[in-house]
């Protein structure tokens, strides 16, 4: 299944699969492959060098874990502080970002819902951005495209505004 929000991003998560069998170090869960990019573009520019090149990296997705990155070699791993950005699901996440790409807050989407009865991924972040910017595999915490969750946050916030009017 291909997005629809522009970055035509294939969402099938098939090419992670066997990497999806390494647990975070703490907390011992499950975490994504991303691409090393993606950890360089949201990780602070003083821990850049901690980067292992040689290594693969992947998102812990527990919420109540501290860890945001870590490596499948034996070098540093990197928590939820050593981001530039939240990410949107971890714990405490402020601001909580719906697109990445665009800088575009839940609590902004929640706006435009509510008061300017937007819907849709394209009317929202283009109502706050003249030039909207495709490129979740880089820019997004996952390296995958934003459009699920963000969709995901217009649904709750169509459904709240329901229930104020
Ligand atoms: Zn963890």
């Amino acid at each position: 299944m291909r997005c629809n929000c522009g970055c035509n991003m294939d969402q099938d998560l098939e090419k992670n699969e066997s990497e999806a069998k390494i647990s975070c170090p703490k907390c011992r869960i499950e975490g994504i492959g991303v691409p090393t990019d993606v950890l360089r573009s949201i990780l602070k520019g003083e821990l850049l060098e901690h980067v292992n090149q040689d290594s693969r990296y992947l998102l812990c997705l527990n919420a109540n874990c501290e860890i945001s990155y870590f490596p499948t070699s034996n070098t540093r791993m990197f928590t939820t502080s050593d981001l530039k950005r939240p990410i949107w699901f971890k714990a405490r996440a402020n601001p909580q970002i719906a697109c990445y790409c665009n800088n575009i807050t839940y609590k902004q989407v929640q706006e435009a819902v509510s008061v300017r009865k937007l819907t849709t991924w394209k009317d929202i972040v283009g109502s706050y951005r003249k030039k909207i910017i495709y490129k979740c595999n880089k820019l997004n915490p996952t390296g995958l495209c934003c459009t699920e969750n963000f969709q995901d946050v217009v649904h709750k916030a169509k459904l709240k505004s329901k229930a104020n009017s």
